[in-house]
């Protein structure tokens, strides 16, 4: 095993063991705050190492100790933009602006510590990976929503944005549970409600549910108060339809400022491959535009609302699969290469 194997490992198994006890203090949150439960979050799960937990039950419960078991991030070798290049135009409705190549050597920047440490507990709340090293006595497996990752092997996060769109997105999830895999839905929260059995079966097949804003808006358009409100509005009425918090988010058009960098308090997911299938909307492009290019570590923008959308992942799964990816959240993806995940903070892939 090569030295930067072992580093990865090492990372890889420190955050998942973060993860578990952030989880903890998250529901410890949620439980104080608000005394509201989300459904699914199992009051009395043990925590057994090697149990596959379904998405958003507790590994374990809280405690005081688990107050104490804080996040040193493990610098990861996560590569980010500077948030400088935040200045893209705004454009249509829905259609995101291209991001340019990633400096993949570039040190994430952080970004407004002090609002980082204002953000509500709740919002805070880290993502629901629920893993236990070591399965069968192999270090290198662990389990995540409902099937087994190895973190020695390449992995990539496809994500869908802008729905939910039932017809779509429904087709996208045939081919994920037909392969074993999971994707990462940024969904509109005013979309939501009225496609609840969709949002639901995302839960319940493992998918990561992501916040895109109440109604799509350009955040770079908004105030302090109105970008707080789109984020927390969606964040509420997915975990109102699918018992489930998001806990890492998507700016509309991935269009921000230095006011949203400071109100959003969410990580921020961005991408390092633009599919463009929105302007397209032709399956072999968005098809031709992942196999042969994707690496490991990458995030895939596409989007739920086309059907050559569905189509390409049709083609796109089975491919990446056959070639030995193994299609991750990316919430899991973060999780499995080390990298604690920090509120205003940008992140286009995990290498
Ligand atoms: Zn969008």
């Amino acid at each position: 095993m090569s030295f930067k194997k072992m580093i990865r490992l090492v990372t890889a198994a420190a955050a998942i063991s973060a993860l578990l006890s952030m989880q903890a203090l998250a529901d410890y949150a949620v439980y104080s705050s608000s005394g509201d439960l989300p459904t699914g979050v199992g009051s009395e799960a043990s925590g057994t190492p090697g149990v596959i937990y379904a998405p958003g039950v507790t590994p374990h419960k809280s405690s005081a100790s688990d107050m104490h078991g804080v996040v040193t991030y493990s610098g990861g070798t996560a590569s980010a933009q500077d948030t400088s290049a935040a200045e893209t135009p705004v454009q249509a409705e829905s259609v995101p602006v291209p991001v340019a190549e990633p400096q993949p050597a570039d040190a994430q920047q952080p970004v407004q510590d002090t609002a980082a440490e204002e953000i509500s507990p709740v919002e805070a709340a880290v993502p629901p990976v629920s893993a236990s090293t070591g399965v069968d006595g192999d270090p290198n497996l662990v389990m995540s929503n409902g099937r087994m990752i190895d973190i020695t092997k390449p992995m990539v996060a496809l994500t869908y944005d802008d729905g939910p769109q039932t017809a779509a997105g429904n087709r996208i999830m045939d081919v994920f549970a037909r392969y074993g895999q999971r994707a990462t839905f940024f969904m509109v929260g005013d979309r939501v409600p009225s496609r609840a059995s969709e949002v639901q079966r995302m839960v319940a097949e493992g998918h990561e549910l992501a916040n895109h804003t109440y109604s799509h808006t350009y955040l770079n358009k908004a105030d302090a108060a109105t970008i707080r409100k789109q984020v927390a509005a969606c964040n509420d009425i997915i975990e109102q339809v699918a018992g489930v918090r998001p806990t890492i988010m998507r700016l509309p058009g991935g269009n921000k400022n230095s006011t949203v960098l400071q109100n959003v308090n969410m990580p921020i997911i961005l991408w390092n491959i633009d599919t463009l299938d929105w302007k397209t909307r032709n399956a072999q492009s968005t098809i031709n535009a992942v196999v042969g290019h994707v690496h490991d570590g990458d995030i895939v923008l596409m989007h739920e609302l086309y059907d050559a959308t569905a189509a390409a992942t049709e083609t796109i799964v089975p491919t990446l699969v056959g070639q030995g990816f193994q299609l991750v959240t990316v919430s899991e993806l973060a999780a499995c290469r080390g990298v604690q995940l920090t509120p205003n903070t940008v992140y286009y892939s995990f290498k």
